[in-house]
């Protein structure tokens, strides 16, 4: 799949657990990819194995050792990026400046701190770190010496916010993005066909307790995507968001190069406010730049 991608002049990137990388599978990695994405969500055994149930720490850590080493030794060009991506939660944030130093040790290029944007279970809700009610001040201050320490190491460093922000459409970009699942469907974005059984999926917002249907529209194995693309129920869905993206036309936001989003202006956000996003995406934390 990967080299078919290639060919068709396509950078790809795969995320991994990483708990399956050998030698060989580093060099497969390194030969082939654009970008490897790698969780590792804790930078001590206890806590990355508390996470990850199941995974072995010091087996991780010698994947992104090995893939690193096939890297400098297989290619010229600085690719592929290795990005050790680390999920926020109240059990691992105050290991995210030691995250930013292991990284350089292991020679990965960067660190995507993101957050836990989809809650399905109420259970997790109280896992989250960011609040639509300000952020924590020890939260924040974990993050700048996360940041100043990826300064001083010159490694790259994407942390999404943990305070909503005021940006003018998801990260998901589904005007001009879509997303494909294991099985063919074709679906707006990863959040809106999650791989779970039933008719519709749990959703939690602000301890709110709801259910979401599954967004698809149409399947590879019976439809072209272009036409799936052009279909008149998926261009009324990406409605808003193009409307959105012409109001925000020319301002500068988006992800900043440490992390987090530019926010748009006060009367941009106003009124992009006068375009809705389609129901499905209600208590979205990604439409808040979370
Ligand atoms: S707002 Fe959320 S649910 Fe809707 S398309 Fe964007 S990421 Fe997906």
């Amino acid at each position: 799949m990967v080299r078919i991608a290639r060919e068709a002049g396509c950078s790809v990137g795969t995320t991994t657990n990483g708990t399956l990388i050998t030698e060989e599978v580093a060099r497969r990695l390194a030969e082939e990819l654009d970008v490897v994405g790698i969780s590792v969500d804790g930078v001590t055994a206890a806590i990355y194995e508390s996470i990850r149930q199941g995974a072995k720490f010091n087996q991780v850590i010698k994947g992104v050792r090995q893939l690193a080493a096939a890297k400098r030794e297989m290619r010229n060009d600085g690719y592929p990026l290795v990005s050790l991506l680390f999920l926020k939660n109240r059990r691992n944030i105050h290991e995210l400046p030691d995250m930013v130093d292991l990284a350089a040790e292991l020679g990965a290029d960067e660190v995507i701190a993101s957050n836990l944007t989809y809650i399905a279970n109420p259970a997790f809700d109280s896992f989250r770190v960011y609040s639509l009610n300000g952020a924590s001040p020890e939260y924040l201050a974990i993050i700048e010496e996360a940041r100043k320490r990826a300064k001083e190491r010159a490694l790259g460093l994407r942390i999404y916010p943990i305070e909503p922000k005021r940006v003018g459409f998801c990260e998901a970009r589904p005007f001009d993005a879509l997303h494909v699942t294991w099985d063919g469907f074709i679906t707006p974005c990863v959040y809106l066909t999650l791989p779970v059984k039933g008719e519709t999926m749990a959703k939690v917002h602000e301890g709110e307790s709801f259910r979401i249907p599954f967004t698809r529209f149409g399947n590879l194995k019976e439809s072209e995507m272009l036409d799936i693309w052009n279909s008149e129920a998926y261009r009324m869905f990406r409605g808003p968001f193009e409307e959105r993206r012409e109001i925000c036309k020319g301002a500068h936001f988006g992800m900043t190069d440490d992390g987090g989003f530019d926010e748009i202006l006060l009367e941009m956000f106003t009124a992009v406010g006068r375009c809705p996003l389609p129901d499905v995406c209600y208590g979205c934390y990604k439409a808040l730049g979370i």
